[in-house]
């Protein structure tokens, strides 16, 4: 009975009228809540927000750091001695485990508390009314009784019952399953229908596709559907991407190699070769700890998250990890032209009317400035079709202007903000307008038909359709056009040239036009404006390109990445840009109605060589990217309108607007630009070329030293010699000494010749040939040292004791040295820069110099790690070793560098 009673009650919202949905919210469907009101609503209810999803806490986290093969050998040999009874080997088995996982564990939280706050910088937003005005806020402070104003591309933010709805269509798929949208309006629906029947319903978490509404919030926060729905919760993304996984998979097989092997030398050690049984054990033990590259997967996941974090705080916020990867092979970038290479601060510059030119003067939203014609200045109060043409402009507009320290700024589309400032410079008072004409019915803009409507009433009753939109559009639906005189008819071919030569200018080109309404009618359709409407005139602005985007433009060419311009404005306005971008192939022009001539066989074969698209629709991107990548190259395409979501898809790394983007766009990418700007798509892709060329050092340093160590310990059992270096002190260096030095390669800075090479081949194995002979070649020259030192020790008839002492000394040394050169895989690292390495470079090094003088003199290591104090000459010949090793890696780099630079680089597939 209760059960009912509880379906009852939270599902009764779809089945009230709007008007008593209204009322028993207590707010208003005009003014919606007061200041005061949401305040006390928001202590009631608490803040809009889905609880977080449960996540391990600390203790699950630091466990987790044991489950792992090579721990497990570890735990197993600490069992093993103490049944022994050899404490001491115990303790230090467990205090390594310990101190190992302690570094894991505080690691793994930096690189998750990183992407919790790059998960917190994707937070919505919402368009609200509240106490009369419209304003954005965060999704998270919307209460019940909040009027929420819903378009084309947005999440819904909360639970809403609709009270105004123009073809608004919904996609629930995520709370039914359906993944057609579902039409809506604000009828009541019967109280028993299904979530998916509610159409007077908008549900939190689903997407606008298609229309406009308002809706007053019933349920925030967990009482929404969606909050209802457990599993959705679960859903974070792991610190992952293929590369990590694939080198999680290796590092598996390898353990599980590794110890088959180390169960081999143990046999061979006992039968033929007569060590103890426990010798014999602690050496295969030592042998595991020295060949599982056991630090590598966490020092990989590191090394990316602190990428994610830095391209973050360069704008770039990633959604899905392996698009770190991605970018760093992308070929081709694909981007909007207006706001992501241009400024998207646009100011109308000329107004071309049917018998006369204007200019505008003035710069930027400052309503300062005034009209002149022929560098003659006019009182734009004596221009009567000026006047209409401006007034036509301001009324058919969303946005607002406002004045913020004294700064003019728009809310809302900047192209519509400049029509708001030039009507101001015409003595024009938006507000004003707005209330003697107020609208009655809009068509909203959307790139599918370029244009956008409103129907106008005045006091009298008086109906006047005004039109806005791109002028090949307008000029199809207007038969005549406003002189002076009244109208008269269009010559199409003329306004037309007049358009071209505004486009040619690099002014993007708005025709605006009008048309009284029939007496009583209320309601704007598509039929109502596609034929007779009045053209009143032409208007040019001007969106100057970004500077820092032309330079990111050029720094893109040279990387062999190629920038493609995508754009819905007009050809000549696309030209024009294009040149002052310096694309590479700026000249040649395809509009969107070439493409629609093309079939997919012609389309892939044009396509490459074209750099510049205009009037484009979202459908035309995805056919392009699907061309690009028929030809293997790595596709970046951005976006930001709901249709733009497949494109951005299907792309290789779909990059959605921060600012202007709908949340279905974000929701369909890879990455979002919190500042909608070209340039630091550039950024994004130069540091995912330096993440990937860290984890490749990180690589590249860990495995030899891996291989060096296990190569000593095998052959000294072959050769039934004492082991140059204990299971103990295997412990120490690999699980200390080379992981805090690993760590430092993850804070690497990019190569400087990172964006002067083209980008790597995508599916490239980053254990290349190069890297395989590197890993065995340094591995050999790590054995020879390890084994060489000891063995001059012994001659010199030190202690085994003190040789083994010594040789530790050499092998962290050694690694030190290592590190240097691995810090630059292609060039030499002989330079001072190259020497002095970075801050994480230098604090590392420190850190396992102070560590290995503890190792060496302080008594209790010696008592843990049969460790014995080393003298000056023999610190002499620690380092000469080092010096040898780094000198002779320089010297092959240098060779390899000859023999290579006949052949070039091996280039990627890019198309420059
Ligand atoms: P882009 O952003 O690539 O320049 P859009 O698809 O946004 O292209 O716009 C295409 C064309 O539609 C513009 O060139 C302009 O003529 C017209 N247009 C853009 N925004 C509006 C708007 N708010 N109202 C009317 N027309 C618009
Ligand atoms: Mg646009």
């Amino acid at each position: 009975m209760s059960e009912e009673k509880e379906t009852e009650v939270t599902s009764r919202w779809h089945h009230l009228e709007a008007g008593d949905a209204i009322k028993q919210l207590e707010t208003s469907d005009r003014e919606g809540l007061t200041p005061d009101e949401i305040e006390r609503r928001r202590a009631e209810y608490g803040p809009n927000r889905l609880p977080p999803p449960r996540t391990r806490g600390p203790l699950g986290r630091f466990l987790a750091q044991f489950n792992n093969l090579l721990i497990y050998v570890l735990l197993g040999a600490a069992f093993i001695t103490a049944l022994l009874g050899h404490w001491v080997d115990t303790g230090v088995i467990l205090a390594v485990v310990l101190l190992n996982s302690i570094i894991g564990f505080v690691q793994e939280g930096k690189a998750e508390k990183a992407l919790q706050a790059i998960r917190d910088m994707l937070s919505p937003h919402a368009a609200v009314i509240r106490g009369g005005e419209r304003m954005t806020v965060e999704a998270e402070a919307l209460v019940p009784g909040d009027l929420v104003l819903l378009e084309s591309g947005d999440k819904v933010p909360a639970d809403l019952r609709l009270i105004k709805v123009k073809g608004l269509q919904v996609q629930e798929a995520m709370l039914t399953g359906e993944s057609v949208p579902v039409d809506k309006s604000v009828e009541a629906v019967s109280d028993r229908a299904d979530l998916g029947d509610q159409t007077s319903m908008a549900f939190s978490g689903t997407l606008v596709t298609a229309g406009q509404a308002t809706g007053v919030v019933v349920e925030t926060g967990a009482r929404t559907q969606i909050g209802r729905i457990s599993t959705l919760l679960s859903d974070v993304e792991s610190l992952t991407t293929p590369l990590l996984r694939a080198m999680n998979v290796f590092a598996r097989w390898l353990t599980v190699a590794i110890i088959g092997l180390a169960g081999l030398v143990f046999a061979f050690g006992m039968l033929v070769r007569d060590y103890t049984a426990v010798e014999m054990f602690m050496a295969s033990v030592a042998l595991a700890v020295a060949a599982i590259p056991e630090g590598l997967p966490a020092i990989l996941t590191v090394t990316l998250a602190i990428g994610v974090q830095f391209m973050a705080s360069r704008n770039a916020i990633i959604r899905r990890l392996p698009a770190v990867e991605t970018l760093g092979s992308v070929s081709i970038i694909c981007s909007d032209k207006t706001g992501t290479l241009t400024r998207n601060e646009m100011t109308v510059r000329s107004v071309a009317l049917a018998e006369q030119d204007y200019q505008i003067t003035g710069v930027g939203y400052d309503p300062h400035g005034g009209f002149t014609v022929d560098g003659k200045e006019v009182d734009p109060a004596g221009e009567d079709l000026l006047l209409e043409a401006l007034r036509a402009m301001v009324l058919c507009n969303d946005s607002r202007l406002r004045q913020k320290d004294d700064q003019w700024q728009v809310e809302g589309d900047p192209m519509e903000g400049a029509l708001l400032t030039a009507g101001i410079k015409a003595g024009m008072d938006p507000v004003f307008e707005h209330k003697d004409r107020p609208r009655t019915d809009i068509i909203p803009f959307e790139s599918e038909h370029r244009f956008m409507a409103t129907l106008n009433h005045d006091h009298e009753g008086q109906g006047m359709i005004y039109v806005k939109g791109a002028p090949e559009q307008l000029l199809e639906m207007c038969r005549q056009v406003r002189t002076a005189d009244g109208p008269v008819a269009l010559d199409r071919e003329v306004w037309l040239e007049r358009v071209e030569a505004l486009a040619a200018k690099g002014e993007r080109v708005l025709a605006v036009a009008c048309m009284p309404a029939a007496e009583g009618h209320r309601e704007l359709k598509f039929s109502d404006v596609e034929d007779g409407l009045e053209l009143i005139g032409l208007f040019g602005l001007i969106d100057p390109p970004r500077e820092e985007a032309i330079q990111a433009v050029a720094d893109c060419q040279q990387a062999g990445i190629r920038v493609k311009m995508i754009t819905g404005d007009h050809a000549g306005t696309a030209r024009a840009i294009a040149g002052q971008l310096g694309l590479a192939n700026g000249d040649k022009v395809l509009t969107g109605r070439d493409l629609d001539a093309m079939d997919d066989e012609t389309l892939r074969r044009t396509v490459p060589e074209v750099d510049v698209f205009a009037r484009t629709t979202p459908e035309h991107k995805l056919r392009l990217v699907r061309a690009l990548q028929w030809h293997g190259y790595v596709v970046a395409m951005t976006g930001d309108g709901v249709n733009d979501a497949p494109a951005l898809k299907q792309a290789d790394v779909g990059v959605a607007m921060g600012r202007n983007g709908t949340e279905t766009a974000k929701e369909a990418s890879e990455m979002v630009l919190a500042d909608d700007n070209f340039a630091s798509i550039a950024h994004a892709v130069r540091e995912g070329r330096r993440v990937y060329d860290n984890l490749k050092k990180a690589i590249t340093f860990l495995l030899p030293i891996n291989g060096g160590e296990s190569g000593s310990i095998v052959a000294a059992i072959m050769l039934g010699m004492a082991l140059p270096i204990t299971p103990l002190q295997v412990l120490w260096v690999n699980m200390v000494s080379s992981v805090a030095l690993a760590m430092a390669l993850a804070f690497e800075p990019a190569e400087k010749n990172v964006m002067n090479r083209p980008p790597r081949a995508p599916g490239e194995a980053i254990l290349s040939l190069f890297l395989i002979w590197r890993i065995l070649f340094v591995s050999f020259l790590f054995l020879i040292g390890i084994f060489g030192v000891y063995l001059w020790s012994v001659q010199q008839g030190y202690s085994v004791e003190m040789a083994r002492t010594h040789a530790v000394n050499a092998l962290v040394v050694m690694e030190i040295f290592y590190l240097l050169s691995v810090r630059s895989l292609q060039v030499t690292s002989l330079s001072f820069k190259g020497l002095i390495g970075t801050r994480a470079v230098l604090i590392a090094i420190l850190i396992v110099v102070a560590l290995q003088l503890m190792f060496t003199y302080a008594p209790f290591m010696q008592f843990f790690f049969d460790s014995e104090p080393v003298g000056l000459k023999e610190w002499g010949i620690i380092l000469a070793v080092g010096v040898v090793l780094f000198i002779i890696l320089e010297l092959e780099k240098g060779i390899r560098h000859r023999i290579t630079k006949g052949s070039g680089h091996r280039a990627g597939v890019a198309g420059s």
